[in-house]
């Protein structure tokens, strides 16, 4: 029998007859018994240095880019070292033979908000901070709630009565302290928060009012800069508050200030039609940006914002520095592009999927050149909105009865 790797053959447990691993068997096929690989364990022996060498990657891989925080300090649950995945179907059907996906949907509590976090707990421990507050659209709220509970921080969160059952109550599975916020505007919420640091002494961690947070976001940048060594042309993010889009721009605009890369990308950003004050204000040339638009009409929950912080400046400085663009995309745009993701196996909520709703516009348009390397950032899972995902994806086309003629013409069908 040939090995297969440090595999050798396949052993029944019951009779004890040996398989070859190249043959196609699933039971044995001399008494019906379970199969189980066997191995050579002197083979094995070689690679046993792997037991040795193992690092958990993570953002604190890069902790010489951030405020010191010492070892006692770090609250991490292994977030940031997500992969970096080549289309397989969308790039080729748009002609695009470089596009990319920095899957964050697994991230520990399911977005790339634990990048944030783990740095933005981190520091305030560090700092002795005694209380902080966030308000949340739901992600922030559930990663704070993780990474607070687990270093014992006292935190509260404040999450818009608008958030998804399923992120309010993923902020309370893990433990945290919440209260559901209703408010009318984001100039009121953004008044309470700033109020909650002059008159109660609260530390904010809502994005920019918190200067540590988005700091965790340049880890983006280093690990597609590592990953691909070389900068992407084009690196697409949904905004919110711009806090991911800003991070993972001053992290490029470190490697080429160090040297280490000889540019940065464009930085392409995208938010929902309905909300779209950052597209609005660089087509105008504004200097600043207004609050515009009703969050309400969109399926993108973390993108909704209809009010930039601190009129919006950073951002248009990001964008316009880099040479990138600000886009808007409709919802069923966005449904057809988390469809796309679903067949390059990547399961994103509304929101992230918004970026490639935009990409593939752009190149549609004849935007983007085929060897362009672009990189969509996808920032959530789609599990945190099963509502849409039930909707779009509807159930199997098909139904057979336990009948072996039904699923022998079924198959038939699909052609197999
Ligand atoms: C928070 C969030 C965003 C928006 O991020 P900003 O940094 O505020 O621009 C996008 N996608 C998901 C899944 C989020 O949770
Ligand atoms: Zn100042």
């Amino acid at each position: 029998m040939e090995k297969s790797g440090n595999a050798t053959h396949l052993r029944c447990d019951d009779c004890g007859s040996e398989f070859d691993l190249r043959q196609i068997v699933s039971l044995c096929p001399k008494c019906g018994g379970l199969l189980e690989v066997c191995y050579d364990l002197e083979g094995l022996k070689k690679s046993s240095h792997l037991f040795s060498e193992y690092v958990r990657d993570s953002i604190w891989r890069y902790r010489d880019f951030f405020p010191r925080v010492q070892d006692k300090n770090i609250v991490s649950l292994g977030e940031g070292g997500t992969p970096l995945v080549k289309s397989v179907s969308l790039g080729p059907s748009l002609g695009l033979d470089n596009l990319y996906f920095k899957n964050d949907t697994l991230m520990p509590t399911g977005s790339f908000k634990d990048r944030g976090y783990s740095l933005a707990i981190s520091y305030a421990k560090e700092l002795g901070v005694t209380r902080g507050v966030t308000y949340s659209s739901g992600n922030a709220g559930a990663s704070f709630s993780a990474y607070s509970v687990r270093g014992n921080f006292p935190g509260l969160v404040m999450v818009d009565s608008q958030a998804s059952a399923t992120k309010k109550s993923m902020i309370m599975l893990y433990g945290m302290n919440a209260t559901v916020l209703n408010a009318s505007n984001f100039g009121q919420i953004e008044a309470l928060i700033e109020k909650s640091v002059t008159e109660l002494g609260c530390y904010p961690f809502v994005n920019f009012v918190n200067p540590i947070r988005h700091e965790a976001m340049k880890t983006f940048a280093y690990e597609i800069y590592s990953e691909l060594k070389r900068m992407p042309d084009y690196s697409f993010h949904c905004v919110g508050t711009g806090g991911g889009l800003w991070g993972t721009w001053k992290g490029y605009n470190e490697l080429a200030q160090m040297g280490i890369a000889d540019r940065v990308p464009r930085m392409a950003a995208v938010q929902p039609e309905c909300v779209n004050w950052l597209e609005r204000a660089i087509e105008s040339g504004a200097d600043a940006i207004a609050p515009y638009g009703d969050g309400t009409k969109t399926i993108a929950q973390s993108i909704n914002g209809n009010s930039p912080l601190q009129g919006g400046k950073r951002l248009l400085k990001a964008v316009r520095d880099s040479g990138g663009m600000a886009l808007s995309v409709s919802d069923e745009e966005i449904k057809a592009a988390m469809l796309d993701l679903g067949h390059e196996g990547i399961a994103a909520e509304p929101s992230s999927a918004s970026t490639v709703a935009a990409l593939k516009k752009k190149a549609k348009e004849g935007l983007i050149r085929s060897d362009d390397l672009v990189v969509c950032i996808i920032t959530g899972t789609a599990l945190k909105q099963p509502k849409v995902v039930e909707q779009i994806a509807s159930t199997p086309k098909f139904e057979i009865k336990a009948d072996i003629g039904e699923l022998r013409e079924l198959l038939g069908k699909l052609g197999y």
